[in-house]
């Protein structure tokens, strides 16, 4: 009898684990240990584990490079960058595409949970401080999603991350200022060339007036060759953007 009700029992944990699952999850999405929290998606050891990128890394795009402590790093430029490969004038991440943080992003993204955005606002709380790049004229853009995929995933995550990222810093919100006019397939398994040419022509300026003479800092969840957030930042300058700087929470590193 004790069996029964203790099968019952499970049953009926497992149930309500899994019906909660979806709005606050009982294990770290890192470790799987068990989180104390509710409505925490990483233990506290997972979530102390994640480390801003630090110093030195380029001045330009924001590659983690390996230079002796004594090199002056302010006006360090990767080959990339000395290459000028990119459009916009700088880009920076949070931290490395590793660990906690690419559960979070993969939870937030492909598990369509916002809720993670209860974990990511408090590490853009800790992070901004210690960076003093962004000034007051810069406007807060996210980098848009085809409204294809908008139905699919039901919330956009750069724009969730784009108004936190305004509101912290005080910033105008400008959502709209670019409109995603291609439907793209995935970059994910793509080469770095293959990753340009699928995202060329993919974002349009409906106004060039709201754009021209603006410094505009663009947001995306996630920076692997900077292709996507390479062309947006091309059509913003195109529509004679001031300056485009780029932040993204994550940084895939190579
Ligand atoms: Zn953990
Ligand atoms: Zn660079």
């Amino acid at each position: 009898m004790m069996e029964i009700l203790g099968k019952i029992g499970k049953v009926g944990q497992w149930t309500f684990a899994t019906l909660m699952g979806g709005l606050f999850p009982q294990n770290c999405l890192h470790c799987e240990g068990r989180i104390e929290e509710d409505g925490d998606y990483l233990c506290g050891l997972c979530r102390q584990e994640i480390q801003f990128i630090q110093s030195p890394y380029c001045n330009s795009c924001g590659a983690p490079a390996e230079l002796s402590y004594d090199y002056p790093t302010e006006n360090f430029a990767c080959g990339l960058c000395r290459d000028k490969t990119f459009a916009f004038d700088r880009a920076r991440s949070l931290g490395e595409y590793e660990a906690g943080l690419k559960k979070l992003i993969q939870h937030f993204k492909y598990q369509n949970q916002p809720g993670v955005m209860r974990e990511i606002a408090p590490l853009l709380q800790a992070y901004f401080p210690m960076r003093d790049e962004i000034g007051p004229e810069f406007y807060v853009s996210p980098v848009p999603l085809h409204f294809r995929k908008m139905k699919e995933r039901t919330f956009d995550q750069s724009f969730l991350i784009a108004r936190e990222v305004a509101r912290q810093l005080n910033l105008p919100l400008a959502n709209g200022l670019l409109r995603r006019v291609k439907d793209t397939e995935s970059q994910a398994g793509k080469t770095k060339t293959d990753r340009a040419k699928n995202i060329k022509g993919a974002f349009e300026v409906d106004r060039a007036d709201r754009v021209a003479g603006k410094d505009i800092l663009l947001i995306d969840d996630v920076l692997t060759t900077g292709a996507t957030v390479n062309e947006a930042a091309r059509v913003l300058k195109r529509a004679k953007a001031r300056r485009v700087y780029v932040f993204t929470l994550a940084r895939v590193d190579g």
